[in-house]
This record gives structure tokens, sequence and C-alpha cells, in this order.
């Protein structure tokens, strides 16, 4: 934090002091009120969509408006529309059994946890801090938003939308990069909610733990994607392309790389290019595929493809005008055949338009390649019967998609969030919910309860209760 000036710091501490203090219990109980902002949210969401598609397009130089229509803003307001309407069934007081041999009622009473703080990054830039913002809102508490630095028309969006149209007290937004991110990372928030890098997760957890701050980390890795030698090929590559390109493989659950039977990596890589020249007419021009969000993300990708090139890894791509797509700082699907295991673009997540084919002999070795490296984030399969069970049973991962990829994430009822170092924690619908309240666990004793159950000189009753709750 040495660069981050201390005037910046202290409007960090101010807001989040005006939140600390307006946030009071009693008031946030008050459901209606939480759905009230929900729903003004989501009008706002209607009246300024152009803005927001614009704004994105800006911040990437071409973003698809329809995956921005449906990844951003649909999604977005699907989940308002969800968390208005469940509000009042999980908000509620859930009675548990009382197994314990002293009579009285047990409750489980969601409480909000109070002021929230939620980082986000710069791939989705509107749907990955919404939809924290929107379920902190609907368990209770008062946000405070770090969009990502690399999306600033988005970021101007927001401090526009919530500056005029809601207290700094209740929702705010701050921007900057990752010093004023460091910043806010060390305020000691009730619940601090972080979509991003592993790298950057991992000072994010440490910076929380000064506070025992409880921490949701949305992380990211490589997501692999296992095909069976009975899935439909043909089939197979429409929805692998799809997931694998949509906003040009910068999505964190995109399929990192394919696990395909042996001899099998030329046939599948061939129908993956083949379906993307059906998907887009030219590449360049065609506004349906995004621009790589900037320079040194572009670098890094062409980088990778150079090394594999290099290690005689060969590739497949969608034909293009080479010289317009950079001027577009686009890169064309592309596959490549067969990379070493320990090639660059097999150690870390790739978050670009490339999608390395590797070959297996057995589908246990491709468990056990899986089994090797970190938790994903995602995992996904093609193919029927045992050979999916057996992976799904073998393996773990944050979530999975059979025979499809990416779409798991649209299923309000589905938590989502990953495992080991793809993250911790999970949102969404009413894991969401919960993720940002306390269950706070009430027992009320009745009066009737003769005292000499629970106190000493410990009797004779206390004894046999003692007895049957041992046996
Ligand atoms: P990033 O980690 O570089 O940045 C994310 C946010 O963290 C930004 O707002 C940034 O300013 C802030 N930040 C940077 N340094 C910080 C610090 N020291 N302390 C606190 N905050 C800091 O990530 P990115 O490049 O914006 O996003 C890409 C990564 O996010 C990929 O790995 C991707 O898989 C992952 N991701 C995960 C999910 C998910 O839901 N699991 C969703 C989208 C992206």
């Amino acid at each position: 934090m040495d660069g981050l000036q201390n005037d910046a710091a202290a409007v960090l501490q101010t807001v989040f002091d005006r939140q600390k203090d307006a946030f009071s219990f009693a008031h946030a109980e008050d459901l209606n009120a939480r759905r009230h902002k929900l729903e003004r949210i989501e009008n706002l969401i209607r009246t300024r969509q152009d803005d927001i598609v614009k704004a994105i397009e800006k911040d990437y130089g071409t973003r698809s408006s329809a995956e921005t229509l449906s990844a951003e803003i649909a999604m977005t307001l699907s989940a308002s529309k969800d968390l208005r309407k469940h509000l009042k069934h999980w908000a509620l007081p859930r009675r548990v059994k009382n197994g314990s041999p002293i009579p009285g009622k047990a409750i489980i009473q969601p409480r909000p946890k109070g002021v929230v703080g939620v980082i986000s990054p710069w791939n989705y830039p509107f749907q990955l801090a919404m939809i924290p913002l929107i379920t902190a809102i609907a368990a209770g508490n008062h946000v405070m938003l770090k969009p990502s630095e690399f999306t600033p028309h988005t970021s101007k969006l927001f401090e526009d939308f919530f500056i005029n149209d809601f207290d700094t007290a209740e929702i705010a937004v701050v921007t900057g990069g990752h010093d004023v991110g460091e910043a806010f990372s060390a305020l000691p928030f009730d619940h601090l909610f972080y979509t991003g890098s592993t790298k950057v997760g991992r000072l994010v957890a440490i910076a929380a733990a000064k506070n025992l701050t409880p921490v949701t980390l949305e992380l990211g890795g490589k997501s692999p994607c296992v095909i069976l030698p009975d899935a439909d090929i043909a089939e197979a590559a429409k929805t692998i392309a799809f997931g694998k390109f949509y906003n040009a493989g910068q999505t964190c659950v995109a399929p990192d790389y394919l696990l395909v039977p042996k001899d099998q990596a030329e046939k599948i890589g061939k129908a993956i290019i083949e379906t993307t020249t059906d998907f887009y007419e030219d590449l360049a021009t065609e506004p349906d595929y995004t621009s790589i969000i900037n320079e040194d993300h572009y670098d890094r990708l062409n980088k990778l493809v150079s090394q594999c090139v290099s290690e005689g890894v060969a590739l497949l791509r969608t034909p293009s005008d080479e010289q317009a797509l950079k001027a577009k700082r686009k890169i064309a699907p592309t596959v490549l055949l067969n990379p070493a295991g320990t090639s660059a673009i097999m150690e870390d997540e790739i978050f670009g338009p490339l999608l390395p084919i590797l070959e297996y002999e057995s589908v246990e070795e491709a468990i056990a390649f899986i089994n090797k490296r970190d938790h994903p984030l995602a995992l996904y399969v093609y193919g029927g019967g045992d050979g999916c069970d057996t992976i799904l049973q073998s393996t773990t991962s944050g979530g999975a998609c059979v025979n499809g990829t990416i779409l798991h994430l649209m299923i309000e009822n589905l938590p989502f969030g990953g495992v080991g170092h793809s993250g911790y924690g999970a949102y969404h619908g009413e894991r969401g919910f919960r993720e940002f309240s306390h269950d706070r666990a009430v027992f009320n004793l009745p009066k009737w309860v003769p005292k000499s159950l629970i106190t000493p000189p410990y009797g004779k009753l206390f004894y046999t209760l003692l007895k049957k709750q041992m046996r």
C-alpha cells in the first residue's frame, strides 16, 4: 500500500465508517425495504441497459452485445428477481429439532452481517460486481464495491449509477487499481467477497484474516473437459466451441483444455474449428467475436502460442485476416494439438481463445491427470454411461456440466463457487443469501423447565437424563 496516497486510504476509511455507522440490525430487518432497493436497481438496469452495453464495449474494444445482454444484464436481472421472490422464505427463522434432553425451541435466525466489501474482476465486469452486491443487499447488508481498473468505463457507470440514486452509507463504489484493492481488503468488513485470480485471492484472504473477516473467494484455474470414447464429436464440438469462445475465452469457467481418447485430437480439433466458421463469418469484423481486454493479455496469449509453436506443437486456427484481427486486438480461435503436460500453456489458466487438446490412453489416465492438478472451478464430461459417472465420482471441482459447458452457472438453484485453489464459499440463489447472512443459533428455554435439571447440586433427574443421553 506504499504507493497509495494517504488521502485515498482516508476516503476508503471514511466511506467504511459511514456505512458502519448507518448500519443497524433493527433497520436491516425490514424485508420490504430490501426488496424495494432491489427493484430500484432492476429499474435502473433496464433504463440504462444501452449505457451498460456501450460501457463494456468501450472497455473491450469489441464485446459481443448479445453476450453482454445475456451474461451481464439478463443474468443480473433474473438473479435480482429470484432474490426478491424468495427473500421472505429464506429470511424466516428456521425451527430445528431439539435433540438434547433439555426441553426448548431451537431456532436458526438468519441475520445480516453488516458492511460487506465486494472486489470484482474485468471479464464480466457488470455481472460479477452486481450479483454479489444485490445478494448482499437481499441479506440486509450495506455494500462497498471495488470494480476492476481494467474496465474503467463500466466502473464509471457504477459510480453514476449508485451515487445519483442511492445513499453511499448503504451502497458505495470506490475505484482504483491494485493499491486501492489492497487498502480495501484491509478494511475490517463483516464479510469480504472477492472474484479474481488465485494469486490476488491469496493476498485478499491474508489481509482479511488480520481482521478475522470471513471471505468468499471466487477464483479461477484450469477447467478440464473430458471427451469419452462414446461421445458424439459433432455435437460436442458445438457446445465446447460455445463455452470456449464465448467472450473470446475470457471466462472463469471456460473449458481450459480437452482430454480426448488416443488418436482423436486432430479429428476433434478440426470439428471445433469447423464449428467456429459456422459461428463467425469474419472474425475481425464480427461483432459477436470479442476482443482481448488489453495489450498485456493480448501479448501474453500470443506468447503462449509462440511457445507452443517453438516446441513443435501443431495448431489449427479459424481462417482470418491476421492484420485486421490485430487491429481489433482479437485472437482467432486456436486449437493446440498434444502439447506436453509441462508446456507453459498447461501451467496457468489460459483465459483466452486457445484450446490445448491432450490425448489419454484410458479413462483412469485422464482422471489421474486431473487429480494431479489443483482442483478446478469447473469440469466437463462428454459421453454417456459409466465413464461419465466414474469421472464425476473420482474427481472434484467447483461445479460440473455433462454434455455441455458453462451453462451450470445459469441455474439459480445451483451454488456457484470453487474448491481448493479455485476458491471457497459460494453464491447464487439461496446459497448466496446464506453466504451473506450469519446463521444465529437461538435456544429458547421455557420458563416451566425445572432449573434443577441443569444446575448443581446435580440430582437424580440430572443423572437419569445424562444416562439416557450417553446410551
Ligand atoms: P485480478 O485478481 O487481477 O483482479 C481482481 C480484482 O482484484 C480487481 O478489482 C483488482 O483491482 C483487485 N486487486 C488487485 N490486486 C489486489 C490486492 N493486492 N488486494 C486486493 N484487491 C486487489 O483478476 P482479474 O484479472 O480481474 O480476473 C481474472 C481472474 O479472475 C481469472 O483467474 C478468472 O478465472 C478469475 N475469475 C473467477 C471467477 C469466479 O467466479 N470464480 C469469475 C471471473 C473471473
